[in-house]
């Protein structure tokens, strides 16, 4: 088994001027496809332990590296595919609405403490709101891509506050980065 880097599914300059052409590219063809060849580096490093091929492994640096880039990847992948062309008013609508209600309130609620979770991210890494079966959403701040997920949710829309998202456009200005987000977030 091996990742593989999914297409962007729009054009590089998509999504400006929220996000510019040339972050889109170095974003998605050399950060994502780092994680992915990572992911792939540490699986080898895995199988042939496994197999007797490398005598000696620290094996767990290599999961700790493997669940760094499995993770990078996987939200990435989200990322891409939970954005589309700017819009002005742009709200949720239907089944998503209704879920965002019941569990926050409102949608200017979940705004609220999604925006502000993605501010206050220290360093590296994501806001990410997650959907369980049993309990509906929930908004954390993930560290990094790996740490602090949530067992039994599953992460349904994600904004990557790493500096290489926003740093080109924004500079130090990530406030600036989330509030304009929310134009770009492909609701259905
Ligand atoms: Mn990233």
């Amino acid at each position: 088994m091996r990742y593989e880097l999914s297409p962007l599914p729009y054009a590089y300059n998509a999504l400006e001027p929220v996000i510019s052409a040339e972050i889109m590219q170095l974003h998605h063809d050399k950060h994502h496809a780092a994680y992915v060849a990572g992911a792939n580096a540490a699986l080898e490093k895995l199988e042939k332990y496994q197999n007797g091929d490398l005598p000696d492994l620290d094996v767990k640096a290599t999961l700790r590296d493997l669940s760094f880039h499995v993770a990078g990847h996987e939200l990435h992948e989200l990322f891409w595919r939970t954005m589309q062309a700017p819009s002005d008013n742009n709200v949720p609508t239907g089944e998503i609405a209704e879920k965002i209600e019941k569990s926050f309130g409102s949608f200017s609620a979940f705004q609220k403490l999604f925006s502000a979770t993605a501010k206050s991210v220290e360093g590296s890494g994501w806001a990410v709101l997650y959907e369980s079966p049993k309990n509906g959403l929930l908004v954390l701040s993930v560290e990094k891509h790996n740490l602090n997920h949530a067992p039994g949710y599953t992460p349904i829309l994600a904004l990557d506050v790493w500096e290489h998202a926003y740093y080109l456009d924004y500079k130090n200005d990530r406030g600036a980065y989330v509030d304009a987000w929310w134009r770009v977030v492909k609701w259905e």
